[in-house]
C-alpha cells in the first residue's frame, strides 16, 4: 500500500483521499496536569489541515475536549462524573473549545463550523440526511466543520460516548475516503505494548477479525474515554462505508504531516469505495419504501448514468419520505433500479411529468432538481425464470468489493455501480 513516488515520499491513503476526517482526542487538547488547551499544539494541527485544504483536500474534524476542559472551569474533582456533571462540563467546555477553533482558524482566514450532533442523528434516516445534506454545504461553502457529540443534551442510554465512533460515522455521513484518529498510541500491536514487550506493531489491516478485536484489549486512556476497542469498532463502521482509517499518535507537532512523512501508523483497508459501499447499502435494502414508475426516456437515461427527473415518472406507488428507499420500475412493472428519493410520495405525485424548474412553484419550496440523484442510484440487472421470478444464476457484480458492507446481502441481483 506504501508506494513510492516521484519524490521520494511514500504515498498514503491521506494523500489521495478527495474527503478526510481527522479526530483528535481529549488526551491530545487538554493538558493533563493544568486541564487548559495545549494550544501550541492545535496550531500545529490546523496548519496541517490548512495545508490538506490547500491541497484541495475537504477536511472535517471531530474535536473531543468539552468535558475536559469544562470539568476544570467548574472545579470538578478528578475521576468519573456523574451525567449531569459531564454535561454541565461539557455545556462549559464547549463554549471554550468552539472559540479556541474560531480565534485559531479565523486569524487564518477560515470560517470554522461548529456542529454538535447527537446518536439519533446518524440513527435517524430523516436526521442523518439532513447533517449528510449539511455538511455538505459547509464543504461547498469552503467552511471547516468542527464536530462534537452533543454531550449536553445526550442521555446516558442514547450517546455514543467516545468520539471514535462518532468520527467514524461522520466519515460514513460525509463519505469520506479518510478518516485520522490522532490518539495517544501509534497504531494497534498485538497486544498492550506497556505490558508485553514483544508486542508486535501492525501497519495494515485488510478484514477486522476476532483476532484483531482481541488485540485491542479493553480501554485504557484516562482522560478520553475512547480506548482500542472503540477505535476498532470506529473502523469497522468506516471500511464498511468504503473509508480508509488510520490510528496514529498525536503527540507529536503537526501530527497530520508527519503521517504522510515518517510516523508509523496502523491503516485499515476498505474494499471499496464509499460510492460503492453507499450503491450496495440501498441495492441491500430488503422492503423499498414504495415505487416509482417511469417512462422509456427515463430508463434510457438511467442506463447511461444519469439521475431521475421527475419529467420521467409517471406514477409513484406507495407511501414514502424523502430520503426513503423506493424501486424504480419500468413500464411493464420490472424492478430496474433502487435509489433513494429526494421527496415524499405526494410531493413526488405533485411534480411528476413536470420540468425540475417546476418543482418550487408546484411545492413552495425550492427542493433538489432530480427526484433521486445518480449517487442515490442503483441499476439492477434481473434475469428472470419461466415463473419471472429473479433468477437465482444473476450474480452480483462486486465491483472491485470483497465484502458487502452493513446491510442484508443481495441475491438474484446483479449489480452495476455506475462511476
Ligand atoms: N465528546 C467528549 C468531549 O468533548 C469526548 C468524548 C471522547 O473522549 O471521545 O469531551
Amino acid at each position: 500500500m506504501i508506494e513510492e513516488h516521484g519524490s521520494g515520499r511514500p504515498s498514503t491513503p491521506l494523500s489521495a483521499a478527495r474527503r478526510i476526517v481527522v479526530k483528535v482526542g481529549s488526551a491530545l487538547l487538554v493538558d493533563a496536569g493544568t486541564g487548559r488547551l495545549n494550544r501550541a499544539w492545535l496550531k500545529t494541527l490546523i496548519a496541517d489541515l490548512l495545508r490538506l485544504r490547500r491541497r484541495g483536500q475537504q477536511v472535517i474534524l471531530v474535536s473531543s475536549g468539552a468535558v475536559a476542559l469544562g470539568r476544570r472551569q467548574l472545579g470538578l474533582a478528578a475521576g468519573t462524573l456523574r451525567l449531569e456533571e459531564s454535561q454541565a462540563a461539557a455545556a462549559v467546555g464547549q463554549i471554550r473549545l468552539a472559540h479556541a477553533y474560531k480565534e485559531l482558524l479565523e486569524a487564518t482566514g477560515v470560517t470554522v463550523a461548529q456542529v454538535l450532533l447527537t446518536l439519533e442523528d446518524s440513527e435517524q434516516r430523516t436526521r442523518y440526511l439532513n447533517a449528510r445534506a449539511t455538511l455538505e454545504a459547509l464543504l461547498r461553502l469552503q467552511a471547516l466543520p468542527v464536530i462534537n457529540e452533543n454531550d449536553t443534551v445526550a442521555t446516558a442510554e442514547l450517546r455514543y460516548g467516545d468520539n471514535d465512533r462518532l468520527a467514524a460515522r461522520v466519515a460514513q455521513m460525509a463519505s469520506a475516503d479518510c478518516l485520522v484518529l490522532l490518539s495517544d498510541v501509534d497504531g494497534l500491536y498485538t497486544s498492550d505494548p506497556n505490558r508485553h514487550p514483544d508486542a508486535r506493531f501492525i501497519e495494515r489491516v485488510l478484514r477486522i477479525t476476532p483476532e484483531i478485536e482481541a488485540m485491542a484489549g479493553r480501554p485504557s486512556s484516562t482522560v478520553g474515554s475512547g480506548g482500542m476497542a472503540t477505535k476498532i469498532a470506529a473502523a469497522r463502521i468506516a471500511v464498511n462505508a468504503g473509508c480508509h482509517m488510520c490510528i496514529a499518535s498525536g503527540h507529536h507537532r503537526h501530527p497530520i504531516r508527519r503521517i504522510e512523512r515518517v510516523a508509523r501508523c496502523t491503516w485499515f483497508i476498505p474494499a471499496a469505495t464509499p460510492l460503492a459501499a453507499r450503491k450496495q447499502w440501498i441495492a441491500g435494502t430488503l422492503r423499498p419504501a414504495g415505487a416509482m414508475h417511469i417512462d422509456a426516456g427515463a430508463l434510457r437515461a438511467l442506463r447511461s448514468g444519469k439521475s431521475l427527473l421527475p419529467a420521467g415518472v409517471t406514477a409513484t406507488l406507495g407511501r414514502f419520505e424523502s430520503g426513503d428507499t423506493v424501486s424504480v420500475l419500468s413500464a411493464d412493472g420490472a424492478e430496474v433500479a433502487r435509489g433513494i428519493s429526494a421527496y415524499s410520495d405526494s410531493d413526488a405525485a405533485r411534480i411528476i411529468g413536470r420540468q425540475s424548474s417546476e418543482i418550487e412553484a408546484v411545492l413552495g419550496f425550492r427542493g433538489r432538481e432530480e427526484l433521486i440523484h445518480r449517487d442515490d442510484l442503483v441499476i439492477l440487472h434481473l434475469g428472470y425464470d419461466a415463473q419471472g421470478r429473479a433468477s437465482p444464476a444473476s450474480q452480483f457484480d462486486r465491483d472491485g468489493m470483497e465484502e458487502p458492507a452493513d446491510g442484508p446481502g443481495l441475491s438474484g441481483f446483479s449489480l452495476k455501480v455506475q462511476p
